[in-house]
This record gives structure tokens, C-alpha cells and sequence, in this order.
């Protein structure tokens, strides 16, 4: 195998055993990424300069015999939503087009901590709002299994460069399911953790109380070695939570006999895909046979979760967005008049549509007169969400479901309606709703050789149950080796 196909813990061995250098490694990347990248466009900005640097000082610990860091060398991509101190973060939006951080988001520290190699910045929807990635103001990213379709989205870049090896792992962000649902459509692991483990700090603010950060692998093992690297309460983000963070390598136990599954009913819908049901029952199906116990589980308000997430991610993201005014940071207007023209002209050509109607229908939803009929009404409905999740894991450890109603679909099937765009979201904001971690793994193909994305879902800081049914999942089967074939001889 390339070096570029290699998982971050199969690297470290070779970087350890200096059967290879970090340098080597990152060059290899770039090499795949001339190669690839013109196909897949899943980057905004490229650091080669920052990251062959970074390569040789992880190079000079190696050959020191220094105790190096298990993603130390090991080359990662970065969503474009989190702030990388010198390094243009766009949020795939104008208006933040020649936006560079003064500072770093706390997870880039914590990673720079580990010494890895930076290889770039991920396209996104803008302000990470959209499911399919057909919202960045730059470009649209291909699926590497598929150049005609989506990555899916938010994160859809983050998904895809993995998927593509043209980074060895990255993280993303994971508001309504930014992380799960593209890490499904590209066929690679993905996982949110519990709101309030990963810091915000430096994480461009969508929707507040749902944002986290969270990483894309090629198995299960390096997201626990991610997870391990990013998570702990930070002084900086009142949201983070201190509490302990394990190491989540130690949940990596090939046994799940004991634990109990949850199936919830809500989710198994005629709407769903059938051969998306099909081989998440067949996955489920792989954990009973392996110890698990299986029952059903109810979670009622699931049909309310897409109307909830829809009042309150705009409304959070209307107070969030409104900092764009032209005055400190950010796109300005040519030619403002005075200055309520400035903000105006500012804000409409800086945004896109996406991001315009967002702002609309947070801004109205909390409006007076409207606040408790639309804002004030989806927080209680939210509760009940959570409410139902909490009863849920009174009976069971972890809950399985499909990640995403469909496979990818096809680039321009679903930007003219935006229900239809939302509704890719049906089976992943429940869970952020609650502050659940998940995670997204591979667990099959559809016929036409498409992806197809198990949801685990556990309680609130419970990621270790989830790490332990997905890597015993993993480790009984096949699914995470298969890779797609990019198809480099057709039009770019
Ligand atoms: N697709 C959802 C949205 O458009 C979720 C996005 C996200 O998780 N950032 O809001």
C-alpha cells in the first residue's frame, strides 16, 4: 500500500520504527493531492510550506528517539470553519474571504501540541450550513466514489480528502450532523462527540448550543487517537465540560457481549432507503451474533427533530452572523453611502442564499410577538427530544441507526428545495439535539456502489461505549476496507 492509504496508527509504527520519515509521508499526500485534488476539490488552502516544516521538525523528535505523540508527522486536514492562527479561514464564505486568524482555535494547539503536519483547509457550505457542500461560496467538492455526487455536507470536504487519501485523517464540525452525515456519503468513520467535550474556542460559531468539533478517519482506532488529542475542558469555551477524558483507546475492545443495542422504530420509516435499512439491519444483525443484546427502543419526538433544528440552528446562527457588518473583519462593500447601506450592501453580497435565509428565518423566529409560538415552543419540544434519549439509555448502552436516509445523491438534484436539502438530516439532529456523541461507520454498499453510513449513538459522555460497538463492528468485518477508484480520466 502508498503511504497515503495508510491509517495514523499503522504510520506511527513506521515513523517510529524511522522505516519512513515525516517528510516522506507529506510529500507522498501532495504527490496524491496533484494527483486527485483536481477532481475532488475538497480544499480551500493548501499549507505545504507550514507542513513540511512541521514534517521535519516531527523528523528531528523521531530521529532524537524523543517519546513522540502517536499523530506526531501524521498529515491532517482542517474544516475551514476553525481558526488557524496565520492561515486563511474562509468558512467557505466571501465574506470572510481574506479572513486570517490572529490565533488558534484550541483544538489546533492541542494538535500542534502532538506535532502533526497541517496539510490544509477543507471546503465547507458556508457557515456550515447545508448538507451537500453545494454551499460554499468557492467551489463544489466531488465524491470520491462518485464525481457526479455529493461528499454531503457540512463538512463535505474534510469527508472526502480521507475518503480520497489526500489527507491521512481531519476534523470537521457537527452542528445538526456536519460530521456523521458526509462522513456516511464518502464512506469513512466520522464522529461527534458529547457537546461540551471538545472546546469551541476558535470554532466559527453557527448554532451555538449544538456546534462541536470532532474527526474524520479511515478506522476506528485513529478516531480515538483523535478524540484523544482534542478533547478536555478549556477555559476558554464556558461550554467545554470538566470531566474527565479517558483514553479512549481503552474502549477499543473487540467484544461487545453484554452490552445492550437500542433499535429505534422512529427511524426505520417507509422514507428510508431500502437497501440502506437493509444493511443496517444486516450490521446489527453482525453485533448480536458477536454478544450483543438487541431490543427495540422508542424515541417518539423523532418526526419533530428536522421542524426543531430548523428554529432554533437559524435563530442561534442570526445573532451569531450579525458580527459580519463590514466594520471590523470581513468583506466590505465597495461603495457604502452611509452607514446603514455599508452593513446592508455588506451583508447581501457578502453571504450567500443559504446563509441569507437562515438569517431570515432565525431573525423572524425570535422576533416579538413570534418568540414563544416559534423559538420558545422548539426548545421545549427539544427537551422532549432529550427526554426520550434519556429513557432510551436507561434501558440500553448505545443505539444503532442508519447515519443518512439515502446515499449521495447526485450534484444539483436537491439545491432548488431546501426541504428536500434539510430533510438529509432527519436521522443526525435528533442526536444534537440531545448533545449525543455519535459516530458514523461504513457497514456496506448500495448496487450502484455507493457508501452506506451505521449511526452509534450513546449517552451523554458514553463515547466509549460507542468506540467499543464500532471497533468490535469494525474489527468482524470488511466494510472499512473497501476504497473507491477515482475516476481520474474524466472531465475535471
Ligand atoms: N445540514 C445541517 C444544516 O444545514 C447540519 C449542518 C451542520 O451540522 N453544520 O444545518
Amino acid at each position: 500500500m502508498s503511504l497515503h492509504e495508510l491509517t495514523a496508527h499503522a504510520l506511527h509504527e513506521k515513523l517510529k520504527a524511522r522505516e519512513i520519515s515525516a517528510q516522506e509521508l507529506t510529500e507522498a499526500v501532495y504527490e496524491r493531492i496533484a494527483e486527485v485534488e483536481p477532481h475532488v476539490k475538497g480544499y480551500l488552502t493548501l499549507t505545504k510550506d507550514i507542513a513540511l516544516e512541521q514534517a521535519s521538525r516531527a523528523d528531528a523528535g523521531f530521529q532524537n528517539g524523543d517519546e513522540m505523540p502517536p499523530l506526531a508527522g501524521i498529515p491532517i486536514a482542517i474544516k475551514d470553519v476553525i481558526c488557524t492562527k496565520g492561515v486563511r479561514t474562509t468558512c467557505g464564505s466571501k465574506i470572510l474571504e481574506n479572513f486570517v486568524p490572529p490565533y488558534n482555535a484550541t483544538v489546533m494547539t492541542k494538535l500542534h501540541e502532538q506535532g502533526i503536519v497541517m496539510v490544509g483547509k477543507t471546503n465547507m457550505d458556508e457557515f456550515a450550513m447545508g448538507s451537500s457542500t453545494e454551499n460554499s461560496a468557492y467551489q463544489i467538492t466531488h465524491n470520491p466514489w462518485d464525481l457526479k455526487a455529493i461528499p454531503g455536507g457540512s463538512s463535505g470536504g474534510s469527508a472526502a480528502v480521507v475518503a480520497a487519501n489526500t489527507a491521512i485523517c481531519s476534523l470537521g464540525s457537527d452542528t445538526g450532523g456536519s460530521i456523521r452525515q458526509p462522513a456516511a456519503l464518502c464512506g469513512v468513520v466520522g464522529m461527534k462527540p458529547t457537546y461540551g467535550r471538545v472546546s469551541r474556542y476558535g470554532l466559527v460559531a453557527f448554532a451555538s448550543s449544538l456546534d462541536q468539533i470532532g474527526p474524520f478517519t479511515k478506522d476506528v482506532t485513529d478516531c480515538a487517537l483523535l478524540l484523544n488529542a482534542i478533547c478536555g475542558s478549556d477555559a476558554m469555551d464556558a461550554t467545554s465540560v470538566d470531566v474527565p477524558v479517558p483514553d479512549f483507546t481503552q474502549a477499543l475492545i473487540n467484544d461487545v457481549e453484554g452490552l445492550k443495542i437500542g433499535v429505534p422504530k422512529e427511524y426505520f420509516t417507509p422514507a428510508l432507503d431500502t437497501e440502506i435499512a437493509d444493511s443496517v439491519y444486516a450490521a446489527i444483525a453482525v453485533l448480536e451474533g458477536l454478544g450483543a443484546t438487541v431490543e427495540e427502543v422508542s424515541l417518539p419526538h423523532t418526526e419533530y427533530a428536522i421542524a426543531t433544528y430548523y428554529i432554533i440552528a437559524p435563530a442561534e446562527a442570526s445573532a451569531n452572523l450579525a458580527r459580519y457588518d463590514g466594520v471590523r473583519y470581513g468583506y466590505r462593500t465597495e461603495n457604502p453611502e452611509a452607514l446603514i447601506s455599508m452593513y446592508k450592501k455588506t451583508r447581501s453580497e457578502g453571504f450567500g442564499e443559504e446563509v441569507k435565509r437562515r438569517i431570515m428565518l432565525g431573525t423572524f423566529a425570535l422576533s416579538a410577538g413570534y418568540q414563544d409560538a416559534y423559538y420558545k415552543k422548539a426548545q421545549k419540544v427539544r427537551t422532549l427530544i432529550k427526554s426520550d434519549f434519556d429513557a432510551a439509555f436507561e434501558k440500553v448502552d448505545v443505539i444503532a441507526t442508519p447515519t443518512s436516509p439515502t446515499p449521495a445523491f447526485k450534484i444539483g438534484e436537491r439545491t432548488a428545495d431546501p426541504l428536500q436539502m434539510y430533510l438529509s438530516d432527519v436521522m443526525t439532529t435528533p442526536a444534537s439535539h440531545a448533545g449525543l456523541p455519535g459516530i458514523s461507520l461504513p457497514c456496506g454498499l448500495v448496487k450502484s456502489g455507493l457508501p452506506i453510513g451505521l449511526q452509534l449513538l450513546g449517552a451523554p459522555f458514553a463515547e466509549e461505549n460507542v468506540l467499543r460497538v464500532a471497533y468490535t463492528f469494525e474489527q468482524n468485518t470488511e466494510h472499512h476496507r473497501q476504497k473507491p477508484q477515482i475516476q481520474t480520466n474524466g472531465d475535471v
